[in-house]
Parts: structure tokens; sequence; C-alpha cells
């Protein structure tokens, strides 16, 4: 285990003023805190902080940061608070800790909520204080490590986790090193075998072209010792796992990746990279299209460097990277590379212990890490710092934190169905953030989105060419199949009530049951659904149930009949549509007794009027339109003699409407003006100034001295679509004006 002195030394290798009190410490207090306790492995539980503690110092981090990571684990593990803390060290120092402590809690909970959790309060962490992610990644990194001792269950949850949080996070902070040890440490336990094979693939690799190897290195030593710059060459091999990724993503074999071998040059200015690379390409031929200089627009997480591949001495590419001393520090290091160079002004605490401020990188790391949050612009971001994590998708909460990752672009209908089929068939409206956001929206990283649910909801089927994602397009299909073939069905189930009724049957479901093979129908649902459609007649099913039923339509058509007609049905069934409307009024002829609204049909039943409308004060009679739903027709309309001879479709309604509910009805005029600029206008300010709306308004007939128009109303009810005819024809530009089909 190192020492209290050793840690400090190592400090002041990078740090000469380093604040030896505070580490001394924190060192102190965390050893006494952790006592006796000991890890999986059996080492003193104390070696797991100070090997954390190492780790940054390898970064060379700040002192707060080593101390901070001496007592990560102390408010989680010991009996040590936040307010001792807080008195000892300061209370900056305490919520750092405190950060780690929440960062802790969260390896705890189940596997799909822990990635949102842990995903989310990192983001959170970060843009806090990115000490907190720093010390974080450390911890994992040490935990990693040692991963070989913790229980075998845990091990791949771990790893995983590893692999799809911590090591992409590393990567983003441009922390190259970390996220490679992280990345092959979570290889070897998540795909053991693979590991292996690529591992024992790439060591032969290397033994057979060792020769070769050598041969650039000292090709290229030779060139720059020719152009007088001062390069250190160093050959550099692909890690197993990036090697996997690549044959797995791209579907090649081992022979196939071409770069497995790399070389890095390391020069003392920029000048020399440029120089270095002159004498490169002068020297051997480029391979077009891998050229890239990062130095000229460095990478968002600060990498800078200039690649190339060329066809190098011995006929096979060669990968470069050329880069300065300073510009590999931050490669390696990324965003903790920046940390101890910028390290000047401290604050001082009341403790007086130096806490850095935020220097330029952190303030960078959260800017970027904002921008991913809150997904501006997450393209050019994602683009620049090659994020695997993040490249395609976004990741949005559950209020209860739970992590759906999406597709780009979809919307809170395919989070919905993401979180269950029943959560998106029932879904009516979304809360985005908290606020009701249109279903459209497309959702944006670290979005929480809670969706809004009805019971009563059919998912319209336009939602299919909204959604993104293939399982939310196929439930809708299916939603949108069942909700159709229900009122099909519904409707159908009602036809055939009518028809049983008109001959004196009782109609029940199950008297279909023995006649489905003669209907060449496979159930019962299916008969209705037919029924419903139009595809089969009533009176075919009539006459399978009852083969001795004789088919007794009514021939002649006479308002009188129709009026009896409508009124026996009326009776016999005692149905009603509820229309929603203005006030509810008492026909005197047909008292309400016996009425009841359609229960189960309700929504299901779409319900239109006839093209030239219906008003309240209209007597009206609805039509059964297999496959459609119900027409509404004044009973006066001469369409009705349409339906004369199937007296099954003929459906008792009455207004049934409520004074609080302001709703126009729709009511078509037949207005003949006559024809002199401004007669329109006069027409339109009659229809205003009566408070109704024009919906439509088209000219049947143009004459040199009239004009015959069709004008499709909005009204609130007879009585008012009486006085504004009456109003009409009193007008000097108008001749004539009538209800059409009333
Ligand atoms: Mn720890």
């Amino acid at each position: 285990m190192m020492r209290q002195y050793e840690l400090v030394e190592r400090v002041q290798r990078y740090k000469p003023d380093v604040n030896e009190a505070l580490l001394n410490k924190a060192y102190v207090y965390a050893m006494q805190k952790h006592g006796h306790q000991k890890r999986a492995s059996g080492d003193p539980y104390f070696s797991h902080p100070l090997e954390v503690a190492a780790i940054l110092t390898e970064m060379h981090m700040d002192e707060a940061t080593i101390a901070v990571a001496l007592l990560h684990d102390t408010i989680e593990d010991t009996t040590a608070t936040r307010a001792e803390i807080d008195d000892l060290f300061g209370p900056e120092m305490g919520k750092l800790v405190e950060g780690l402590t929440k960062l802790k809690k969260l390896d705890l909970v189940s596997k799909k909520a822990e990635q949102a959790e842990n995903l989310r309060k990192l983001l959170l962490a970060i843009s806090e204080d990115v000490r907190v992610l720093l010390v974080k990644l450390a911890d994992r990194l040490h935990n990693m490590r040692t991963l070989d001792h913790m229980p075998e269950a845990k091990r791949l949850r771990i790893a995983e986790e590893t692999m799809d949080i911590y090591a992409p996070l590393a990567g983003r902070m441009g922390m190259q090193g970390m996220r490679e040890e992280l990345e092959e440490i979570a290889f070897r336990f998540i795909n053991p075998e693979a590991h292996r094979a690529v591992t024992a693939r790439l060591a032969e690799i290397f033994e057979r072209n060792k020769g070769v190897l050598t041969d650039i290195e000292k090709a290229l030593s030779a060139l720059f010792e020719k152009h007088a710059i001062n390069a250190g060459v160093k050959s550099r091999q692909k890690k197993p796992w990036s090697v996997f990724r690549k044959m797995e993503a791209k579907a090649l074999s081992f022979e196939q990746l071409s770069d497995i071998f790399g070389f890095r040059v390391v020069v003392d200015t920029v000048e020399d990279c440029y120089r270095a690379l002159g004498a490169i390409h002068t020297t051997w031929s480029m391979v077009p299209g891998r050229f890239k200089d990062y130095i000229s627009t460095p990478k968002q997480n600060d990498y800078r460097s200039i690649h190339t591949t060329i066809v190098g001495p011995s006929r096979q590419r060669v990968e470069l990277q050329i880069r300065t001393r300073e510009m590999n520090k931050i490669a390696e290091y990324g965003v903790a590379a920046h940390s101890i160079y910028k390290d000047t002004g401290g604050k001082t605490n009341g403790a007086g212990h130096a806490i850095s401020k935020e220097t330029n990188a952190y303030a960078w790391l959260r800017r970027t890490i904002e921008q991913l949050a809150e997904g501006d612009n997450p393209e050019d971001f994602l683009e620049n710092t090659k994020l695997e994590l993040f490249q395609d998708q976004v990741f949005c909460f559950t209020p209860k934190g739970m992590l759906i990752a999406l597709p780009r672009g979809a919307t809170p209908i395919d989070f919905a169905y993401a979180v269950h089929t029943d959560v998106g068939d029932t879904c009516v409206g979304a809360k985005v953030n908290g606020r009701i956001m249109p279903l459209m929206t497309e959702l944006k990283n670290g979005d929480e989105v809670e969706i809004i649910r009805s019971k009563a909801q059919v998912p319209p089927a336009a939602w299919e060419s909204v959604v993104v994602t293939g399982k939310a397009r196929a439930a809708i299909r299916r939603a949108t199949k069942n909700a159709i073939r229900k009122q099909y069905s519904g409707l159908g189930a009602r036809i055939l009530e009518r028809a049983f009724e008109r001959a004196g049957k009782n109609f029940t479901k199950e008297s279909l049951k023995p006649v489905l093979h003669r209907l060449a129908r496979k159930d019962i649902e299916d008969v209705l659904a037919s029924v419903g459609r139009g595809e089969l007649a009533s009176t075919d099913v009539m006459k399978a149930v009852f083969p001795d039923y004789k088919d007794e339509r009514v021939t002649q058509a006479a308002p009188k009949q129709r009026e009896e007609g409508w009124s026996k049905i009326r009776n016999a069934a005692g149905m009603l549509f509820q229309i929603p409307g203005r006030a509810a009024r008492k026909d005197k002829d047909q008292p309400r007794d016996g009425a009841v609204p359609i229960r189960g049909v309700r929504g299901d039943l779409p319900v239109r009027f006839a093209p030239e409308g219906a008003v309240p004060g209209d007597r009206i009679v609805g039509i059964v339109q297999p496959g459609t739903g119900i027409t509404i027709y004044p009973i006066q309309s001469p369409a009705l003699q349409a339906f004369d001879d199937q007296p099954e479709r003929w459906i008792d309604v009455r207004w049934d409407i409520d004074e609080r509910t302001k709703e126009r009805f729709p009511a078509r005029v037949s207005v003949t003006a006559i024809n002199a600029p401004g007669s329109l206008a006069d027409i339109a300010q009659v229809v205003a100034s009566n408070d109704a709306n024009i919906h439509t308004l088209s000219m049947v007939r143009t004459a040199p001295d009239f004009t015959e128009m069709l004008i499709d109303l909005e009204v609130w009810d007879l009585k008012h679509l009486n006085r504004l005819l009456s109003q009409l024809k009193d007008n000097s530009s108008v001749s004539d004006a009538r209800r059409v089909n009333g």
C-alpha cells in the first residue's frame, strides 16, 4: 500500500507547491474511517481509495481532486458524514464527496433504472463539477482492474455498464488511455472468447511482422534525421476491442483489416509536425482519403494530431499520427491534462485548502455535456467527437428515471410504444420536461417524457407516418385495424338487431354460431364485421338463421310511410343517438320516453351530417352507412328516398343538446343575387351580422344579370337559419334565398 509521504511525493513531482496538509489530512481521515474494512479481494479497503488517488496522480490532477479520491467512499461506507467533511475540509470538498456518494448509490439499483440514473446523474454531476466525474472514472478503472474478485453475477453487469457508459465518457473527455483500458477489461469479461481470440491473433501478427515494423521505424527515423527533425517514433498496436468492433461493424475478417499497425511520431513544435508530414509524403505515396489534419481543425474534445496513411517501405499500408508532445499529453489524458497547467488562481476555503477553480477544460467539458444534454445541435457535436454511445440515438427518461433509448427523430409516440404497447395504444398526450407538448415533437437527449393516457383512445392511423420506430408502426397498424373491425362489427350487430326485430325475432350473437359455415365466415365477429362493411346482407343472415324467413321489403316510398317507418323503429328499439349540440328541446310529437342513449357504440360509430346539413329544430333520421357510420338527414330530405327499401338502416335519432355547449350546425342554402360588384360582400355582411358562418361558397350558375350560389352555413338552429334566410331575402342584392332540401 502506498505510504502517506509517497503520495505527497508523487503529486510534488508535477506540482511542487502542493498543499501537503490537505493530502495528509485526507489520507489519515480516510484510513481511519475505513479502519479494518476489507475489499472482496481481502485487501484492506483503504487500498482502494488510495489506488484511485494514484490513478489520478498519473493524470497529474490537483490535490483537491486527489483528496476527494481518498475520501470518495467515506460517506457511503463509513461513519463519516457530509457535515463532518464540511467541517474538516470545507463545504466544497464536502460537496464533491457527496456527489460521488450519490453516484455510488446508483450502482445498486436494478439494471435498467441503474443505466438511466447513472447516465443522468453523471451528466448532472459533471455540469456541477467535472472533478466528480474524474474521480468516478478513476474509481471505475480501479474496480475494473480488480473485477476478478467480484462475485461472478456482478462482473458482467459492471463490465457492460463500463462499456456502455464509462468508457465512452472517458473518450468524450479526451482520455484515450483511460478509455482504452476500460474497454479492454470490459471486453475481456463481456466476451471472453472473442477477447482471447483477437488478442492471440494480434500477438501472432505482431510477432510475424516484428522485422517489418523495425524496418519501418528505422526508415522513418532516418528520414527525420535527414531533415533535421527531432522526432520520437513509436509503433502503435491496435487494441483488441477496437479491432473486434471494426470487424463486427464492417463484417470484415481479421486479414481484411489493413490498419492493425500504426506509428506515432512525436515532435517538438507544430511547425515540426508539418515538416515531418512533408518529408513523409515526398518519400512515400499517401493513401488518398486517409489524410486528416486535426491540428488546424481540432476535434471538440481538444484532440489535435495529423493523421495520414502511406504505402510504406515494404509496400504495406502504414498509419501515421503526427503530433507535438503537448498534443500527445492531451490525447492521452484529455480534460485531465489541462487541469494542472491552468490551475493557478485557486480559491482558499475556510479550512485553508486550495480548491482549484474551474479550468478552461472543465468549462469546455461542461459546455459540451450541457450541449449534449440539451440536444442543442447534437449532430455537430457528435460528428466532431465520435461518441459511440450517442451517435444515432436519443436517450429519454420516464418520470421514474428509466432510460429509454430511441432512434434520432423519435416522437413521444415512439417513446410510449417503447415503454409498452399498451402505453402507446392509450397515449393521448405527452409532457416533455413537465410541459404538454405536441405528440409530433422530436425528442432530444435527456428529455423526461410523461405519457398521458386514456382508455378510450384508439391510435389514429395517421400516426403511422409520424413515428420512426418499427415497433410503434406495427402496433399502430394493428390497433387501427382492430378498431376499424370493432366499429364494423358494432355496426353489423346494430343492423342485424334491427333486421331481426322487424321479423319479430330476438337477435342473439349465439344464434349465428350454427350457421357460420353457411355464411362462409370463420367466427361471429367476422359475420358482424361483414354485415357492417356491407359485404354481407342482413337478409342473407336472416335466411341462414331462419330458413323459412320471407324477405318483406318495403316497396313503396312516400313521405308519410317513411315517417311511420321511422316512428315504428324508434318505438320498437327506443334508440337515441346523441349529437353534441346546443339547447335541449322537447318535441311534443316525439316524447323522449323509451329513448335511451346507445352505449358501447358511442365514439366508435362515426356520425356525420348529410351534405345539405341538419340543424336543431329539424326532425332528423339516421341512416346506417355500412362501412362508414351513420349519416344524419333532415326527415324532409328527398335523399332519404334512396333508403326506403332498407328499413333496417333507419335509425331513430334526436337532438340531445346541452345549453352549455355552443355548437353550430351545417345547413346548405341557395342564394340568387344580382350580378353586380359588391353583392357578394352584401351577402357575407348579412351572414356575419346574423352571427352565422360561411363554411364554403360555390357559384352554381352565373348569368349576365344574376348569380346563383350554394352556401354551406354554420348556424345555431332552425330558428336562426330561418331568420337569416328572411334577412337575406330582404337584402336589395338578393332576389331569392332558400334552404336546399329544406
Ligand atoms: Mn470506490
